[in-house]
């Protein structure tokens, strides 16, 4: 029997036997899956050449980038100014390093090291903490992705899933390394994975701790090796090579009782509890925003994490006027949405005030910021949705304050009704 024939039959590349692949081609003493030749052609279209240049060649100032903020994000003023700032900060800094090391001048001997820097951003749920993210890297063209820091606690294999947010965001380039590595990475729910005794000598909360230990890792700046695909690592995969040294992490969480530390600290370093009391009924101060490294520390995020965020940042909790602008004044407000949506089907949509105050009522009592507006909204306009399609004689729907409390139908208008009103 000739050497050729005794090899056995599996992707050289995946390792996956013949059985398991829809084609199998053989080269020279070696085979590729039908899967990997799709990946390598993907690869090959999308990953710039080595070499090219990856500086983002403009990068807008942070009134620019704060502006742009502006159109999606209501309110949170100090959090889109800080943020602005950071953001720039981090891709002028790799900028600069890669111009450095195109130029291929050795870095002169005074020049100063800059240092990335992520962003924790501390605020109850639903007050725009992801969408700031978010909004971020859409004003920037750069991958983004979102991981929920509880699920690595939950499923325990600790390396591997704090890997995988690395592969989400390399499937969010389109399978470019180069673009992942200048990518943004929000981390939600970091509050929840904190040790639950902040004294790091005493017993502590291992999984939390755990986690953070692993998201530390990546936070800092490490190559890992990831299967492009995700899953389970096994040793006959291919893996792609991502330096997170550049990789810009943005972390939230809601920190429930962090303003009792602060205001312990408060109160012990100042002039008593009632300075405390002006921070916490002030509604232009926040406790939060004197949120200290310490504080957070107690509240059990490792030391070397809080040194790897040092831009922190708090957001309000969103009042009446902030919910009724966010139903109707971002570039894709909730109301302008619907209201286009019906325009497509020929009917004008109104809300009566009475109706959005109810709206934003009806939100506020849930307790989850404006998370809660798109499911009344949704909840309120399904009739709505369902009917006017089939009623092409409508022109005008009005929504009043009872089809959002009790479902009662909207008023509405005829098209010969709107043309005798003139
Ligand atoms: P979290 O702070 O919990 O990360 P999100 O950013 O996910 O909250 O907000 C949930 C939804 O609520 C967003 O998709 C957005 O529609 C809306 N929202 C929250 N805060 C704001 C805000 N400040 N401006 C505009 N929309 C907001």
């Amino acid at each position: 029997m000739s050497k050729r024939t005794k090899i056995p039959q599996h992707c050289s590349f995946c390792g996956k036997p013949a059985s398991q692949t829809d084609r199998l081609f053989s080269g020279y003493e070696s085979f590729i899956c039908n899967e990997c030749v799709e990946l390598c052609h993907d690869l090959l279209e999308t990953e710039p050449r080595a070499g090219s240049s990856d500086v983002i060649s403009e990068i807008p100032p942070p009134a620019e980038i704060k502006n742009f903020l502006d159109n999606y994000i209501i309110g949170q003023e100090q959090t889109k100014k800080t943020v602005s700032v950071a953001v720039y900060n981090h891709y002028k800094r790799i900028n600069h390093q890669l111009k450095v090391k195109q130029s291929g001048r050795p870095r002169a001997h005074d020049d100063v090291e800059l240092e990335k820097s992520n962003i924790l951003l501390v605020g109850p749920t639903g007050t725009g903490k992801t969408l700031i993210a978010r909004t971020l890297a859409k004003f920037l063209k750069v991958p983004f992705t979102l991981a929920d820091a509880t699920v690595l606690t939950e499923a325990g294999y600790v390396g591997e899933d704090v890997e995988n947010i690395l592969v989400r965001l390399y499937q969010a380039s389109d399978f470019s390394a180069q673009q992942t590595e200048r990518g943004i990475i929000y981390v939600d729910e970091i509050d929840k994975i904190s040790r639950r005794d902040g004294n790091p000598s005493i017993t502590r909360d291992v999984s939390g701790e755990g986690v953070q230990q692993g998201l530390l890792k990546i936070l800092e700046g490490t190559v890992a090796n990831i299967p492009p695909k995700g899953g389970r690592k096994h040793p006959e995969q291919s893996f792609v090579s991502i330096d997170t040294s550049n990789i810009l992490f943005i972390c939230g969480g809601a920190f429930d009782g962090l303003d009792k530390i602060i205001a312990k600290r408060i109160g012990k370093n100042t002039v008593g509890f009632d300075s405390v009391k002006r921070f916490v009924d002030s509604e232009s101060d926040d406790i939060l925003d004197h949120t200290q490294p310490g504080d957070l520390i107690e509240y059990g995020i490792i030391p070397e994490m809080v040194g790897r965020l040092p831009v922190v940042s708090s957001l309000r909790k969103l009042d009446e006027k902030a919910l009724l602008n966010i139903l109707t004044k971002p570039r894709n407000a909730l109301i302008k949405q619907y209201e286009r949506m019906l325009e497509l089907d020929g009917a004008k949509l109104k809300f009566e005030k009475g109706a959005l105050k109810a709206i934003v009522e009806l939100a506020q009592k849930r307790k989850t910021g404006a998370r809660a507006l798109r499911s009344i909204l949704e909840k309120t306009m399904l009739d709505i949705m369902y009917d006017i399609p089939s009623q092409s004689e409508i022109a005008e729907v009005i929504v009043t304050a009872k089809t959002v409390t009790k479902g009662a139908p909207p008023k509405t208008r005829t098209h010969a009704e709107t043309k005798k009103a003139g």
